[in-house]
């Protein structure tokens, strides 16, 4: 104010500090909405290594040195991820992708995996979606 020069300055500032709030209001507000979109942390899938969301592969984990479908992804160790399909366990079987992840040596029985896979697609083509997995449900033993 001791400066006339100052003064059209200032008037300029008052409406850009406002413009900047409003800017981090709505970035804060986008970030917020946007979280349900990213349920889990991003995995990525052992067989075709395409990187996605974790509730969208199958965790596959290694019981008495065997592979099985953790289908309630509560079982203990390390687990490695998979799409729910047969291309992709073929090409992780391939690639010898299981015993990698899972830190474990030498290869791993993968009929476990391989027959839920087989009874998800089975079921899938044959019923329709609610039934199917109701069946898939029931069908798979948890040992
Ligand atoms: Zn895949």
């Amino acid at each position: 104010m001791r400066r006339p020069a100052d003064r059209p300055r200032r008037v300029l500032r008052h409406p850009v500090r406002l413009t900047e709030r409003n800017e981090i209001d709505f970035a804060v507000v986008q970030r917020q909405g946007s979280v349900p979109t990213h349920i889990g942390p991003a995995r990525t899938c052992v067989g075709c290594r395409a990187r996605t969301l974790s509730s969208e592969l199958l965790r596959v984990v290694v019981v008495d040195g065997a592979l099985a479908p953790d289908i309630q992804r509560r079982l203990p160790g390390r687990g490695a991820w998979l799409h729910p399909d047969q291309e992709c366990l073929r090409l992780a079987e391939r690639r010898r992708a299981f015993p990698r992840a899972l830190r474990v040596p030498g290869p791993l029985e993968v009929t476990g995996v391989r027959s839920y896979l087989e009874q998800l697609a089975d079921v899938r083509k044959a019923q329709g979606p609610t039934q199917g997995q109701q069946e898939v449900r029931k069908q798979v033993d948890p040992s």
